[in-house]
C-alpha cells in the first residue's frame, strides 16, 4: 500500500523522527537503520519517516536526476564523489544509469573547468579534458555525428556520474527502508516543534504530537519553514574579505525543465549507446530555427534521453524568484504550482538550444511536451548546502536545491547521529558564513556550480 493511499495512525513517540520522504529523508533513514543494527543499539523499528503528503511529493519527485561531480568547489566535489559511490552501489534499486556526464563550455569557463579536471585527477575521479575549439568539435563528433554547437573551447568528460530515474530511485530507497523495518507515514503535516531544555522534544503534526529523541529535517523547498520553526536567523552575517555583510538566509529560484516528447532512443551515440548527460554553456547568441534572436549573451542547457520522462529531458538556466522567502507559495508544489511551471518561452529556447547542439533536433520545437514541468528550490546565501545540527538534536539537511545527486549525505548524517562527526560535511556548517570560510565561486551561469 503506498503511503498516499491510506491515513495510518501516528505513534506518540519514536526515537528517531525523520521529517520529509524525499531523497535525504529516505537515505538517512535507511543508513541509520543499518548503523543502529550493526552497533547493536537499535534497528529500523526505532525510526519513523513522516511526510505531509507522500514519498516524492517534493523536489526529489520532479528532479531531472542528473548525477555529476563537476563542481568548482573542492568540498562539493569530494562530497559528490562519495555520493556517486552510493549510487553505484546498487544500480537496479536506485534506477541509476552510469553513463557519464559532459561539461561543454565556452572560453569564459575554460580555466575554471580545467581546475575541476585537475582536482578530479587528484582525487582519482576519472575524467578527460579536451581543450581548443577544433579538438572539442572533433571529440564531440566522435560521440555525436551531428554535433554543431558553436563557441565551445573545452569539454570535461566525467566517466562516472550519469542520471537516475527520480521516482523509481525513491521507490528503491523506500524498499530498502521497509526491509530494515523503518515506518513511513504520509499525511502528517509538521506544524511546530516542541522544545525542552533547548532540545526538540516533540514534533507537532496536524494529527498529533510525536515525542522523539532525535529529529532529522530533509524538507527540500520547505527548508526555510523548518528554519523558522527552529528559531534560526532569517538573515545571515557573512564575512567577506574582512567585512561582515548581511543577506537573507533563504531565497527561491525556479528551475526550468522540460521534455522533447519523442522516442528517447532518438538521442544515441554514434555507437548506438545511451550518451552521457550533456551540459552545454556557451556565449554564442541563441536563435530559433527560423532565425529569431532568443538569447543574446551566455546561456546553458543540459539534457539526456530519459524513458522516465518520456523523451529528451533536461533544463535551462533557473530564474530568480524575486520575493522574500515567506511570500513565496511553495504549495502546491512542482507540476501543480500555478506560478512555477515553464512557459512557451522556455519551450522555444530549449528546443532551439537542442537544435543549436545537434542537427537532428532541427525544427522539433512543436514536439515539446506541454505537460507542466519545473519547480522551485530554496537556496542558501552562497547557494551551497547547510548540513548542521541545531538545538542539540535537530539534524538539518538543507541541500540548497542541488541535492538529488547527494544520495550519500543521508549515510553521512546517519553516522553523525551515531556520534561520529563527518569530515565531508564539515565545510557545510552554518557557522562558515560568520567565520568567512566560504566556498570559491566559479564563472558558471548557474547558482549551483
Ligand atoms: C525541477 C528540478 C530539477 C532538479 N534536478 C536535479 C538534478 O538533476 N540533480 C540534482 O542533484 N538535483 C536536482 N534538483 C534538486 C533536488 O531535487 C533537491 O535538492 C532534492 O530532491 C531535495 O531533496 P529533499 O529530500 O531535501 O527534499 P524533497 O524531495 O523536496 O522532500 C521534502 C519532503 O518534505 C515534505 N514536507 C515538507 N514540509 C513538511 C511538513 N511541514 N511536514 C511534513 N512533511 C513535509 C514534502 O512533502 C516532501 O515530500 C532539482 C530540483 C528541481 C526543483
Amino acid at each position: 500500500m503506498r503511503i498516499d493511499e491510506e491515513i495510518l495512525p501516528l505513534p506518540t513517540s519514536v526515537r528517531y523522527c525523520i521529517i520529509g520522504a524525499g531523497i535525504h529523508g529516505l537515505s538517512t533513514a535507511y543508513h541509520l537503520a543499518k548503523e543502529l543494527k550493526s552497533a547493536g543499539t537499535g534497528s529500523g523499528a526505532d525510526i519513523l519517516i513522516i511526510d505531509k503528503t507522500r514519498i516524492g511529493a517534493g523536489a526529489s519527485g520532479i528532479a531531472c536526476g542528473v548525477v555529476r561531480n563537476n563542481y568548482f568547489q573542492p568540498a562539493m566535489r569530494e562530497l559528490m564523489a562519495h555520493s556517486v559511490s552510493v549510487w553505484e552501489s546498487d544500480l537496479a534499486a536506485y534506477a541509476y544509469h552510469p553513463v557519464g556526464y559532459m561539461q561543454i563550455s565556452h572560453e569564459g569557463m575554460h580555466d575554471d573547468v580545467r581546475s575541476i579536471y585537475e582536482q578530479q585527477q587528484a582525487i582519482g575521479y576519472e575524467s578527460s579534458f579536451i581543450e581548443g575549439s577544433s579538438a572539442c568539435d572533433t571529440y564531440m563528433k566522435t560521440i555525436f555525428h551531428d554535433w554543431r554547437a558553436g563557441g565551445i573551447t573545452s569539454v570535461l568528460h566525467e566517466k562516472r556520474g550519469g542520471f537516475a530515474f527520480n521516482q523509481p530511485s525513491l521507490d528503491g530507497l523506500e524498499a530498502k527502508c521497509r526491509a530494515e523495518g523503518v515506518d513511513i507515514i504520509g499525511h502528517a503535516d509538521v506544524r511546530e516543534l516542541e522544545m525542552s531544555d533547548g532540545n526538540v522534544s516533540a514534533v507537532v503534526t496536524n494529527r498529533g504530537t510525536i515525542a522523539c529523541d532525535v529529529v532529522v529535517m530533509g524538507a527540500g523547498p520547505w527548508a526555510p519553514h523548518f528554519w523558522r520553526m527552529l528559531n534560526l536567523p532569517e538573515s545571515t552575517d557573512i564575512l567577506v574579505d574582512g567585512t561582515m555583510i548581511s543577506q537573507p538566509t533563504w531565497r527561491y529560484w525556479a528551475l526550468q525543465e522540460g521534455t522533447l516528447a519523442i522516442d528517447p532512443g532518438y538521442l544515441r551515440t554514434n555507437a548506438g549507446e545511451v550518451p552521457p548527460v550533456v551540459h552545454v554553456d556557451t556565449d554564442v547568441p541563441l536563435r530559433s530555427d527560423d532565425g529569431d534572436m532568443l538569447v543574446d549573451g551566455e546561456w546553458g542547457i543540459y539534457y539526456k534521453p530519459d524513458l522516465n520522462f518520456g523523451g529528451i529531458q533536461g533544463g535551462y538556466m533557473p530564474m530568480k524568484v524575486d520575493k522574500p522567502f515567506d511570500e513565496v507559495a511553495v504549495d502546491p508544489y512542482g507540476e501543480a504550482s500555478p506560478d512555477f511551471v515553464v512557459n512557451d518561452d522556455f519551450r522555444m529556447i530549449w528546443a532551439s538550444a537542442l537544435s543549436f547542439c545537434h542537427e537532428r533536433f532541427e525544427n522539433m520545437h512543436p514536439k515539446m511536451s506541454r505537460e507542466p514541468s519545473g519547480g522551485i528550490g530554496a537556496f542558501t546565501p552562497d547557494s551551497f548546502p547547510v548540513f548542521d545540527t541545531f538545538a542539540g538534536n535537530a539534524h538539518v539537511i538543507a541541500d540548497s536545491n542541488h541535492g538529488y545527486k547527494m544520495i550519500g549525505v543521508g549515510a553521512l548524517v546517519a553516522k553523525e547521529i551515531m556520534g561520529e562527526p563527518q569530515a565531508l560535511l564539515e565545510p557545510f556548517r552554518y557557522s562558515r558564513y560568520a567565520e568567512g570560510k566560504l566556498h570559491p565561486l566559479s564563472n558558471s551561469p548557474y547558482p549551483w556550480s
